[in-house]
């Protein structure tokens, strides 16, 4: 599990063009270690145990539902919970072919086993299919014969349509999509749901001429592959090449994708209002809402009812109960948004920092009323450090939500109060004003969320758009498709069948089952055998998307997390000693040569040594104020020489921005953020 790291490096695009970044006073407060970054992504879980809310009463718009539910009245809280639970998973199976009472009587008798009852209920439908009229077939009875296939498209509930799952050692990107889903929306709609983080360097930029178009699968040979790849349908035979932006175009059906993180203290209503933004947009039906109110309610926390939508992902956590990063797609008039819904836990904090590295944009949650949102954002809160997190992720783009406003009667003037602090702030955080909007909310009413408030207080005073719109509105970011391929191994792991798998997010360029791939280290060379997106066996894959290639033709022995798989004819170089220009956070050790630091570069952590001091060189305009400096102090901006222990591949800044950041740690601190330079070994 440790293994699994990717801890992006400090985002470096302006910073390293023209130095807005080097002379903010970012270092005055920044210093994120795996100890605090614990409490970087909420965790709406925790949550649940800790308040306690007095009980609100809410009309019960389902009272003739209840009829239904008449044995669960008598049940313990707990069983109740359970009982929902199960019927919630078996209507997923079954959607609205079967009565809730028999579904009940069904999980009550089978003692809350949701599997059990599914069986039970399906051996009592085929035994009254048996002895009802026999021509009725299925296609003719498509409420009952071909409930399972076909669940009522209301049994959609929130579309979670990917999970990173960490199970003892081994990592899988599990990705549970409701069948109703599949049906429904067929494969391009889930495919279209897995962009991955594309940085947000190449969305400023576009700026992709550095490299030649890649050539680098064009030579690929297509040699093959003894067997047709057990993956279903990809041949992995002699294949054509094909054309990347026209198949992701298709894929994508003319809407961009856009990762999208929640970040902000706890309690401003993080989830409150994303769980309301997805309900008003119909990704939650009246049925479960209606769920989430009852649990809610007897949890004794009704307040939290929309929060709960969100919480849905958790309990899907079944696998070694360890971290997932559930992902949530929905989308606005121009992208399709994936909602990466990361809990934290202070046991998983890579595997939390890396669902956070996922994002491309990020909304910001503060709390309007008065106290509460100065407790976010003094020394302590965490409003500062979550968005100093995400900017040091790579994330540009920020929707600041001014939530609660009801709770402050709407003021145009706490709101201008609380924008021009965080303004400020944001700025000397780097990022630039023009990517940072604010919009005033509530999330438990709903305002301004899915569309423009009604509210005249509110109306009076503010024309911008509402949350839904300032999403579409964000730039989408280009992926390095034209490059030629890397992956970075986040996980190694043997599965059924001849070879192996590796999983990994795809940084550039594109990859089809058949082409050979070249590994560094240890710079070997293998043929995939086939492609896994979403758990569906596909024929390609490209920059941004989170794969399993099965591979054949190397030893897993030689391959292990951190491995760099890539073009045969562009390969990636493997090195122990490179130069990078680092900026020093707030860290009051002075840097020596000869310091031990520990370098996190993608998916690894590697120990280093800082080989040499090579110079000190001016905040704002980057020349050299000293060379050979003897030591580097916080803020400073230097070239250093690197030395790891064992060969690294990794890329120059220049030509891959993705690839060629990391950063140093120290002792559980960030200590600096970096950027390669030169590859000396
Ligand atoms: P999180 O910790 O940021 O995810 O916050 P939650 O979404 O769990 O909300 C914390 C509390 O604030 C809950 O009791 C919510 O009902 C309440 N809350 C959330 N949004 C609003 C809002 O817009 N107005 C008011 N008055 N309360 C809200």
């Amino acid at each position: 599990m440790a293994r699994h790291r990717n801890v992006r490096g400090y985002n470096y695009d302006d910073d390293f063009d023209d130095d807005d970044m080097y002379s903010h006073s970012v270092e005055d407060d920044y210093g994120i270690s795996p100890a605090t970054a614990a409490q970087f992504i909420y965790s709406k879980r925790g949550r649940h145990q800790s308040f306690s809310e007095p009980l609100e009463e809410e009309e019960d718009e389902y009272d003739d539902d209840d009829k239904s539910r008449a044995p669960s009245t008598a049940l313990s809280p707990i069983d109740q919970a359970r009982l929902f639970s199960c019927l919630d998973q078996m209507r997923e199976v079954l959607g609205e072919s079967v009565s809730e009472q028999i579904m009940t009587d069904a999980v009550l008798q089978c003692g809350f086993d949701a599997a059990k009852a599914l069986d039970q209920i399906f051996k009592q439908e085929s035994n009254t299919k048996k002895s009802g009229t026999q021509e009725a077939t299925a296609s003719e009875r498509p409420g009952k014969g071909k409930a399972r296939d076909v669940p009522s498209a209301d049994t959609h509930i929130v579309p979670k349509i990917a999970k990173l799952t960490v199970s003892g050692n081994k990592q899988t990107m599990g990705f549970a999509v409701p069948s109703a889903s599949t049906e429904v929306n067929g494969q391009s709609s889930i495919t279209a749901c897995t962009k991955g983080q594309t940085t947000d360097d190449a969305m400023e930029e576009a700026d992709n001429s550095a490299l030649s178009p890649a050539s680098s699968n064009t030579s690929q040979v297509s040699e093959d592959l003894n067997s047709t790849p057990s993956q279903g349908k990809s041949s992995g035979k002699s294949k054509q090449k094909i054309n990347i932006k026209e198949e992701l175009e298709k894929r994508q059906g003319g809407k961009q994708l856009l990762n999208l993180v929640v970040i902000g203290h706890v309690d401003a209503g993080k989830s409150t209002l994303m769980g309301h933004l997805l309900y008003l947009l119909g990704h939650v039906n009246k049925r479960t809402m209606h769920k989430y109110e009852q649990e809610s309610k007897k949890a004794g926390k009704a307040s939290f009812a929309y929060a709960w939508v969100l919480d849905e992902t958790g309990e899907e956590r079944q696998r070694g109960v360890t971290m997932d990063v559930g992902m949530t797609k929905f989308e606005t008039k121009r992208k399709v948004i994936t909602l990466m819904d990361a809990p934290g836990h202070r046991d998983f904090i890579p595997n939390m920092i890396t669902g956070a590295a996922q994002a491309d944009v990020a909304i910001l949650v503060v709390d309007a009323s008065r106290g509460e949102f100065e407790a976010g954002f003094e020394a302590g809160g965490q409003t500062r450090e979550h968005a100093l997190l995400v900017r040091s992720l790579g994330v540009t783009q920020l929707a600041v939500v001014v939530n609660k406003m009801d709770q402050v009667n709407w003021q145009e003037e706490r709101f201008r109060e609380v924008t021009s602090k965080l303004g400020h702030f944001l700025k000397q955080a780097g990022f630039k004003d023009s990517d940072v909007s604010y919009i005033p909310t509530s999330g438990l009413s709903g305002e301004n969320l899915a569309k423009k408030s009604e509210v005249n207080e509110l109306k009076s005073w503010y024309k911008g758009p509402c949350l839904i719109d300032q999403i579409d509105l964000f730039k989408a970011p280009q992926r390095s498709i034209d490059k030629p391929f890397r992956l970075c191994a986040s996980d190694v792991f043997k599965d059924q069948g001849s070879g192996f798998c590796v999983t990994g997010k795809i940084e550039a360029g594109y990859v089809q089952t058949g082409d050979r791939l070249q590994v560094m280290p240890p710079n070997e060379t293998c043929s995939v055998k086939g492609i896994t997106l979403h758990d569906e066996a596909v024929d390609w894959a490209t920059a941004g998307d989170h794969v399993s290639l099965t591979l054949t033709g190397v030893d897993i022995i030689k391959i292990n997390v951190g491995c760099v798989f890539c073009s045969l004819s562009e390969p990636i170089r493997a090195c122990t000693r490179f130069r990078a220009r680092v900026l020093l956070f707030n860290f009051d050790v002075p840097v020596t040569q000869g310091f031990p630091v520990i370098i996190h570069y993608q998916t690894i952590s590697e120990p280093a040594t800082i080989r040499k001091l090579i110079s000190v060189l001016h905040k704002s305009t980057g020349e050299v104020v000293k060379k050979k400096p003897k030591c580097l102090t916080k803020g400073m901006n230097a070239i250093i020489e690197l030395q790891t222990q064992r060969p690294v591949a990794l890329e120059l800044y220049k030509d891959f921005k993705e690839l060629g950041r990391f950063m140093l740690r120290y002792s559980g601190s960030s200590i600096a953020a970096g950027v390669v330079t030169e590859i000396k070994e």
